[in-house]
């Protein structure tokens, strides 16, 4: 058994344990890892390095819309968070408080904020005077906490990180526009950036944000079967404004409260990553989100250092020289085969190998990760040949996404049906519903489904039959799923 096969067998296969593969993927691939506080971990170079593609994509969107970026305080005292009735219901479960600072006991304890509603509100009531200050488009970078009793590597951590948006306009139609336009970017983001196809729509009451008026969602399906949240955006009315006394003086000189949104993408997304491309060898980073795109291994024989390294480092050059973030692996001792796999396990799009036999003949093999696809390319035609096949990479890697995601939604028209698909093949259910909460509560509890969106699309069509669960009038389409 030589090296490579050794390091390859040291993973659980994806189809025999998912939830296994995952966190041995996590950890191998150092991506995170555990800490001895329950439910925080760290974000390895290699994981982070994911982030900061995912931020740079995600804050060049953010900006090219108009926003900024700002940065609040960490802590928010809870006579703020009190402030909306409904957001402080939704959120105390998970909020960790702060009661000592130093040795002194504080008069009112503070919240490690949960989410930024409360302070950011505080101070828009002190900035906005008139209708000349609208809209307020901002925009925080941050760490998030949630108390969270059950935890996983970036689908759920005690601490994570995320970007909030958070806005203020003069009327509901920008408000609703701007809930609609963030929702747009995230799934352009996840599909053009992540290589990852979403579902987007609005999400029933029962799931919406704690104080939001109503909340839009991009949902994308794992490989198991279930669903993932990607990003959210909220439409919060006056809820907010009427709570923090967020007034502007309109066109016509009158006091009015401002319409806000929130919007949120975390740090879950490179559990969506992992989850969604991924495959029995490891991570399958699509190239535009990749912290290194091509790993130039010199086959390390006779006097390689001579003969072949020279040319391998040349080849870096001419990619970096390209736009290509490329790298070599010329440690001397690990084999080329150990290089193989420990590239394949962290998901690097392209290895290109330059053995002796290929400076000879002028050429280099290319070797794609997500295919596993050889071909041989001269050396002089590499920097033009890699940046067009890592699009080919990324293209391939969405679609075979979205060939799963559509193969994986399924109609019900009964109640029967529905429970089948759920228990025997998974994926996200699409059904006839009514509209009501008892419905959306019986389908939870008996199939441990929620309604993950609906279709805004869908929603003005017809909405079909019957409703899935009682056989009343369905009022919208929804899409059905258990989710993460
Ligand atoms: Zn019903």
């Amino acid at each position: 058994m030589n090296e490579n096969e050794r390091r390859v067998k040291q993973i659980t296969q994806k189809s025999e344990d998912f939830s296994k593969w995952y966190v041995e993927v996590v950890q191998k691939a150092e991506l995170a890892d555990y800490t001895p506080m329950k439910g925080m971990m760290v974000i390895r170079p290699h994981g982070y390095a994911v982030w900061e593609n995912i931020q740079k994509g995600l804050d060049l969107r953010i900006k090219a819309t108009g926003h900024v970026n700002a940065y609040f305080p960490l802590f928010i005292p809870e006579s703020f968070l009190k402030k909306e009735a409904e957001h402080v219901a939704g959120f105390s479960p998970e909020v960790a408080w702060v009661t000592i600072g130093g040795k002194e006991e504080l008069e009112e304890r503070l919240a490690v904020r949960p989410t930024s509603e409360a302070i950011i509100g505080h101070m828009y009531s002190k900035w906005i005077k008139s209708w000349r200050d609208l809209p307020l488009l901002v925009n925080q970078w941050a760490n998030i906490v949630r108390w969270e009793k059950v935890t996983r590597p970036f689908l759920r951590t005690t601490e994570f990180l995320w970007q909030e948006g958070h806005t203020c306009h003069e009327t509901a139609e920008e408000g609703e526009a701007e809930t609609l336009r963030i929702l747009a970017m995230y799934k352009e983001f996840c599909e053009t950036e992540l290589a990852i196809p979403v579902l987007s729509g609005r999400k029933s009451l029962r799931e919406k944000f704690a104080g939001a008026q109503m909340t839009y969602a991009v949902e994308a399906l794992m490989a198991d079967g279930k669903a993932l949240q990607m990003g959210t955006s909220h439409n919060l009315g006056q809820h907010f404004s009427k709570a923090f006394d967020i007034k502007f003086e309109d066109r016509s000189q009158t006091l009015q409260y401002v319409w806000q949104t929130s919007w949120g993408m975390t740090t879950r997304t490179v559990g969506a990553l992992i989850m969604v491309h991924g495959d029995d060898s490891g991570l399958r980073f699509p190239p535009r989100i990749a912290p290194v795109q091509v790993m130039v291994v010199p086959i390390s024989i006779g006097n390689w250092r001579e003969s072949v390294l020279p040319a391998a480092l040349a080849a870096v050059e001419n990619l970096k020289a390209a736009g290509v973030r490329a790298a070599v692996d010329a440690r001397e001792e690990a084999t080329p085969g150990w290089k193989f796999a420990e590239y394949e396990m962290r998901g690097v799009p392209l290895r290109v190998e330059i053995g002796p036999r290929d400076v000879k003949a002028g050429q280099a093999v290319l070797v794609r990760r997500d295919t596993k696809a050889k071909e041989a390319v001269p050396l002089a035609s590499l920097a033009a040949r890699v940046p067009r096949l890592l699009e080919e990479i990324q293209a391939g890697l969405f679609a075979e996404a979205r060939a799963f995601l559509e193969a994986n939604i399924r109609d019900a028209a009964d109640y029967e049906s529905f429970k089948s698909v759920l228990e025997n093949q998974r994926g996200f259910v699409r059904a006839s519903w009514c509209g009501g909460e008892a419905c959306e509560e019986k389908i939870k509890n008996e199939t441990m489904a929620t309604i993950r969106v609906i279709p805004l699309e869908e929603e003005k069509a017809e909405a079909g039959g019957p409703c899935v669960a009682c056989g009343q009038k369905g009022q919208a389409l929804a899409y059905f799923a258990r989710a993460y």
